[in-house]
């Protein structure tokens, strides 16, 4: 019987009524909760760390909409900009001073983006980057790594995390042979992997590799951050050959630190994709780098990308409206400390619950891997035991803390999280393992 808690014939009836007019009821995969065996969560409303159903459950939300909820839900500050610019029309099609300001913070954020151009979404600009890298270097082929996601365009659908990894499918239905025979998949963390593909790729001496492309720290397979040495590596190998080196910092950019994993590792991308935070909650994705790169876009340059909705004047002022809070002083101090304290205790929690473990952190991004560890790619991070991770997460919900449904997706936690959410996660977490482990 799928885990609901009491009373939960209301969510249960839109839910139904919602699989008659929408594939699984979702409008994408992983809401559907399949993997843990539940249905999914109705959600009626939201503010700060709280998400409410619609039995009127509760629930410390961990989800936070994937990634982009950094301030938490509703936050005042974004609602109010929200109020202003939706006032002054929702859409225009045609350039305005706010989009200046949000290139701005980020070009102001990431030292390595001289340049950058607004989408809608993270697929989008994670498709667009690698036509661009493409077109600048002349080359087709193109380097990802096993477990990375970076949305669900044809040519990075192959060894794919996030809904791919959960699901268990190696790429995708619909994706002609032809269109992925250009993508090479090394192994996170591991460069002896990403040279010999390299060796591989040569004509002469010349490189037939347009880009690598990677999460500098991996939050679609749970949580895996680089080991020393890794994204330097990278840095290293692809300079050397003349290959754009890509930094998708969807989830990274603006939460691991201001100038996302580049800031926090000391390590300059060619080209960055970004996403989710940068859109404070709406719909925005983002491609950016060096000029003589960027000016390969139309209307400057040969390679062609648009969008009918891209700069939206209501999606760009939540951007800045959160941006602007995130830049406030020990923002991220904050958020490091909340996120140790909710690792530490997790790992008490596992410890105490006689549950092996092995809890991954960066920053504000965690994940629980049920397993001996460590979890340093996407084959460690497949050894989980994904039963007890259904039973832990539905013990979870249960009593009031929401988890992504699946063992590969990432914890967030945001400036909303108090530390008595935290406490009493821990608190719940320990009963839930305990009880997951038997
Ligand atoms: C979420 C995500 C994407 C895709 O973004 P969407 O807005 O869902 O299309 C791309 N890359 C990474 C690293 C992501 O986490």
């Amino acid at each position: 019987m799928p885990v609901g808690r009491r009373a939960d014939s209301e969510s249960r009836k839109i839910w139904r009524q919602c699989r008659e007019v929408i594939p699984g009821g979702v409008n994408s995969p992983v809401r559907a909760f399949r993997s843990v065996g539940a249905m999914p969560v109705m959600v009626k409303r939201a503010k700060g760390s709280k998400l409410w159903d619609c039995d009127g459950n509760t629930y410390i939300d961990y989800i936070m909409s994937w990634g982009p909820l950094i301030l938490g839900h509703a936050p005042d500050v974004v609602v109010k900009a929200l109020e202003r610019a939706v006032r002054r029309g929702t859409s225009y099609g045609l350039p305005t001073a706010a989009e200046n300001e949000l290139a701005r913070l980020i070009t102001g954020a990431f030292p390595s983006i001289e340049k950058v151009r607004l989408v809608n979404s993270g697929t989008e600009a994670a498709m667009s980057v690698i036509r661009l890298a493409r077109a600048f270097t002349g080359r087709d082929k193109i380097l990802k790594f096993d477990g990375c996601y970076h949305g669900h365009a044809d040519s990075l659908l192959v060894a794919a995390g996030s809904g791919v990894a959960t699901f268990g499918i190696p790429g995708s239905a619909g994706v002609p042979k032809e269109t992925v025979a250009h993508t090479l998949t090394a192994r996170y963390n591991d460069l002896d992997s990403v040279r010999a593909l390299l060796r591989a790729n040569r004509k002469g001496r010349k490189s037939k590799i347009a880009c690598i492309i990677v999460e500098p720290v991996a939050g679609n397979m749970g949580v895996v951050g680089p080991v020393e040495g890794f994204l330097s590596g990278l840095r290293e190998l692809t300079a050397k050959e003349k290959i754009l080196l890509i930094f998708d910092e969807v989830i990274t950019g603006f939460r691991v630190a201001w100038g996302g994993a580049q800031e926090r590792y000391g390590v300059e991308a060619d080209l960055t994709v970004l996403g989710k935070i940068i859109g404070g909650g709406l719909p925005v994705g983002a491609f950016g780098g060096r000029r003589e790169i960027m000016d390969h876009l139309a209307p400057e340059g040969p390679v062609y990308q648009a969008g009918t909705l891209s700069g939206n004047p209501l999606a760009v002022a939540a951007g800045i409206a959160a941006l602007k809070a995130l830049r406030r002083r020990g923002t991220y101090a904050k958020l490091e400390k909340l996120g140790a304290s909710l690792e530490e205790g997790l790992k008490a929690a596992t410890a105490n619950a006689g549950v092996k473990a092995s809890v991954n952190r960066v920053g504000s991004m965690l994940c629980a891997f049920l397993d001996n560890g460590p979890v340093r790619n996407y084959d460690d991070a497949k050894k989980s035991d994904t039963a007890m991770f259904a039973r832990y997460h539905n013990a979870m919900r249960r009593n009031g803390v929401l988890l992504a449904p699946s063992q590969f997706e990432a914890a967030f936690v945001s400036l909303a999280h108090s530390d008595s959410d935290i406490a009493k996660t821990v608190d719940l977490a320990q009963k839930a393992l305990k009880r997951a482990g038997r």
